[in-house]
């Protein structure tokens, strides 16, 4: 299946789409697709296209919609991980894209007690959630919640589902496997991850007292985007298994 274009619901206009500036140059001047080309179309909240282009020039390029199919791609229900901003961009931008690889459907953008890095800019949260819902055949962007990690509660009770959090913690108890707990849980679980200097005993304690699982990923001291990446590929490995859909 050929990578789709991104095209924002505002793009559309019935059964007409017109690319954005950036879809048009590579749909004209990088693949060349001419007048009567079928092509892709994502829009980012959950359509997926089939749009046969009647206009390609180096700076316009439209079509008609002749398909429409929703959530192609997409995990039967909300996939949430949280994660501390981490100070290096490049770290960041790799969590990102492999959360939206893995099937992450919300990215929790932690505000913890020892949070050092900052939420990337807007746009560039977009520009990432873009790239690799188009490399990865998905037709929902990724959506980024900026939450302190005491209103997290609030914020899931606000979805109307049961959600459980779970902190990851490096120094969590040999008896308390985060892939045992997903396991026993399932879909509902969203794990959390710390920055790189990791939740405080005061964290660690509020969770246990707020009736949060503290879950470990093994004895070693994992980098925050490696614990960050394996819960994201336990979640998906647990929906294939569950559902036979991820
Ligand atoms: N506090 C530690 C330190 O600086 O010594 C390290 C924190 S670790 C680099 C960053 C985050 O990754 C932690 O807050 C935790 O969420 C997660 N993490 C790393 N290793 C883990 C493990 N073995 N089990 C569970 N979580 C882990």
């Amino acid at each position: 299946m050929t990578t789709p274009f991104y095209a924002p619901p505002d793009a559309f206009d019935g059964d007409r789409v017109r690319l954005p500036d950036d879809e048009t140059r590579h749909a004209s001047r990088v693949l060349r697709h001419a007048v009567g080309d079928v092509v892709a179309v994502v829009d980012g909240v959950g359509g997926w296209h089939t749009v046969r282009l009647d206009r390609v020039a180096k700076d316009r390029a439209e079509g008609v919609v002749v398909e429409t199919r929703y959530d192609a791609g997409e995990p039967a229900s909300r996939v949430i991980v949280g994660l501390a901003p981490l100070k290096s961009a490049d770290r960041m931008a790799f969590a990102v894209e492999k959360a939206v690889e893995l099937g992450v459907t919300d990215l929790l953008l932690l505000d913890t007690a020892r949070t050092e890095g900052r939420i990337p800019k807007p746009e560039r949260l977009h520009a990432l959630a873009v790239a690799a819902m188009k490399q990865t055949l998905r037709s929902r962007l990724v959506r980024f919640h900026p939450v302190r990690q005491l209103g997290m509660a609030q914020f899931l009770a606000d979805t109307g589902e049961t959600f459980l959090p779970v902190l990851l913690h490096e120094a969590a108890p040999d008896d308390a496997p985060f892939p045992t707990l997903l396991a026993q849980r399932g879909r509902s679980v969203v794990p959390l991850v710390g920055p790189e200097g990791g939740f405080t005993p005061e964290e660690v304690d509020a969770a246990r007292a707020a009736g949060w699982p503290v879950a470990s990923l093994g004895p070693r001291r994992l980098r925050a985007e490696t614990a960050f990446v394996a819960v994201c590929a336990l979640h998906l490995a647990a929906r294939i298994s569950d559902a036979g859909a991820a």
